[in-house]
């Protein structure tokens, strides 16, 4: 993997106007406040969190299926977040979307065979019997037989449906693909051989994926690196090993703790946390921390100061929070703290 960055976001912010039906006292809804990402070429970079904690829009907004409110997003080194849309329009074959419901993402109107070659038919690639060919050729590589061209959507299976949306994104080529949830409405079974195409695509075609899903086990099997995202911010990042060896953020202590794990006698389903509370509404951010609500060892000083994302023990492990230091690695939130319920397996 080359140290290259296909894709840098810096401060990315998106704030939608709060509805004018709910009181007052709550401010714009901040889906997105500030995250920061790296993406190197051929890397995979996992982006887990709760319902609700902004990880799709900062997968839309990169994409440029929304505009950021503010921040950088450049793709290939050029800054893509301001760009209008005859301007995107050229970059569109270096970013595709896979998006979790392949059945609504697909035309039903449409023959497989046409899904797969409209990018390229959109970006003026070859003429109508060229595009067939390379339509066919692609959903042979994505494990679907060509002679599937000529069938519709509601003919196929869902695993059947996301190879296609899989086809439909590669099929131009893409530095950087970006997958919402693409394997959460398939059954176990499916969802590993989706799982195993892409990796084995990566390897083949090079490109980058920022992957999104809510799934730890999902997210452990296809990262290389994997940033955890609560209440729209970034509060922990590290290489997936070094994650799940040592997660040092309580939020991320308390999500990996709650993962289901093949021996319920080991370690960590020993020590399953459960955090206090709900995820707390966007519109409606804690001054400070903005975990200190739901965190077990908050302090005063997590109330009124925003703790920066910053380097700890490894030098590509970033943590926001004011108790993790480099000296001395982040607080154990297993180790019996007021707050917590423990739950013997
Ligand atoms: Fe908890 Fe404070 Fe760390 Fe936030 S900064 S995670 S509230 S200890």
């Amino acid at each position: 993997m080359s140290d290259d960055a296909v894709l840098e976001v810096e401060g990315l912010v998106k704030h939608y106007r709060a509805n004018s039906r709910l009181p007052r006292r709550n401010g714009p809804v901040r889906a997105v406040d500030g995250v920061d990402l790296r993406i190197a070429a051929g890397e995979v970079l996992g982006l887990v969190g709760e319902s609700g904690s902004g990880k799709s829009t900062v997968g839309r907004c990169v994409a440029r299926l929304i505009n950021p409110t503010a921040g950088t997003v450049r793709l290939l080194g050029k800054d893509i977040s301001t760009l209008g849309r005859r301007e995107l329009r050229p970059l569109r074959r270096d970013v595709h979307v896979v998006f979790q419901d392949a059945y609504s993402s697909l035309n039903p109107r449409l023959s497989i065979g046409a899904i797969v070659a409209e990018p390229l038919r959109q970006h003026g690639d070859g003429d109508r019997a060229g595009r067939r060919r390379r339509a066919g050729e692609m959903l042979e590589r994505v494990g679907l037989g060509a002679h599937l061209v000529s069938r519709y959507p509601h003919e196929l299976s869902g695993g059947q449906r996301q190879r296609v949306a899989l086809a439909r994104a590669l099929v131009t080529g893409p530095r950087l693909v970006i997958a919402d949830e693409p394997v959460s409405a398939l059954d176990v079974s499916v969802q590993a051989s989706i799982l195993n195409l892409l990796l084995d695509l990566r390897q083949d075609m090079g490109f980058s994926c920022l992957f999104i899903t809510h799934d730890l086990s999902v997210v452990e099997f296809i990262s290389d690196r994997i940033a955890v995202m609560y209440l729209g911010r970034i509060v922990e990042t590290a290489s997936r090993q070094e994650l799940f060896r040592n997660p040092q953020h309580p939020y991320t202590q308390a999500l990996l703790s709650a993962a289901p794990v093949p021996d319920p006698t080991n370690a960590r389903a020993a020590q399953r946390v459960v955090l206090s509370g709900d995820l707390p509404s966007q519109s409606a951010r804690a001054r400070g921390c903005s975990f200190h609500p739901r965190c077990p060892v908050a302090e005063d000083r997590c109330r009124t100061e925003t703790p920066a994302l910053t380097a700890v023990t490894a030098e590509d492990h970033l943590v926001s929070c004011h108790l993790v230091t480099a000296d001395h690695g982040g607080p154990d939130i297993s180790g019996g703290r007021s707050g917590l319920v423990h739950h013997a397996p």
